[in-house]
């Protein structure tokens, strides 16, 4: 069987609000992404969509059960050694692009490397790199603001994946864009996975984005169920 690049076992998780009841936000939830699978997650809100990807990034911690990824067990570790995991081997795409608006587009994919000990001139080559998988090298000097809203999100992928991560957890990467740039965006997000051989998990509301990734689950009463 292919190995499993994200699993989460029997993930639990509830919050207290204060004196009101307890929520039972993920009550057992089993997930197995294996290398180069892109797997569309589909929760209506408040489900407890971002809940289960904090934990499955390692942003967040579970009350029980397990997350490993690219093999590695995320609980039961340290703070410094669930950041060096997470960020080696995990990256995040949201709805909106949060890149740097005071950098260009190459320097906002340069950065996470330098950050992550990678010597510039290699960081340089990997964005460029990157920029050209997803049709934007003649953009690469150009601050966010000069970009178009789907420029941007491209950009935004090309950071998520600068530091060669292998797992990719998006959340709703296209929800903020116009029904055809959602479209054009996301075939450049397909492409970046099956070139890259990345896992993806991508969170979406659109049945038709869904319906083109590998497999979908569906977040239900706290358990992952496919449909
Ligand atoms: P979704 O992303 O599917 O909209 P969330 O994971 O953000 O859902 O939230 C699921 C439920 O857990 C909601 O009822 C929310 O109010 C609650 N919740 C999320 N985070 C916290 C928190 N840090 N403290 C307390 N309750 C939370």
């Amino acid at each position: 069987m292919n190995e499993a690049v994200l699993e989460l076992k029997s993930v639990t998780k509830s919050y207290n609000h204060g004196t009101a009841a307890q929520i039972d936000v993920l009550r057992g939830v089993d997930l197995r992404l294996a290398a180069g699978e892109m797997v569309a997650l589909v929760a209506p809100s408040g489900a407890g969509k971002s809940t289960l990807l904090h934990i499955a990034g390692l942003l967040d911690t579970p009350d029980g059960g397990s997350v490993h990824v690219a093999g590695q067990g995320g609980d039961g570790k340290g703070d410094g050694k669930r950041t060096t995991l997470r960020r080696q081997d995990v990256g995040f795409v949201y709805q909106f692009h949060h890149l740097l608006p005071e950098f260009s587009a190459l320097e906002n994919i340069v950065l996470p490397q330098l950050a992550n000990g990678t010597p510039q001139d290699a960081a340089r080559l990997r964005a460029l790199e990157l920029l050209s998988l997803v049709g934007l090298s003649n953009r690469a000097n150009h601050r966010p603001a000069a970009l178009s809203g789907g420029e941007q999100q491209r950009v935004a992928f090309c950071r998520a994946l600068a530091n060669s991560p292998r797992v990719l957890l998006a959340d709703e990467p296209t929800g903020n864009l116009d029904p055809g740039t959602s479209d054009q965006v996301f075939a450049a997000l397909m492409d970046l996975v099956s070139g890259t051989g990345l896992s993806a998990l991508v969170a979406t509301h659109n049945p038709d984005l869904a319906a083109r990734m590998d497999r979908r689950v569906k977040l239900e009463h706290g358990r992952l169920v496919d449909f």
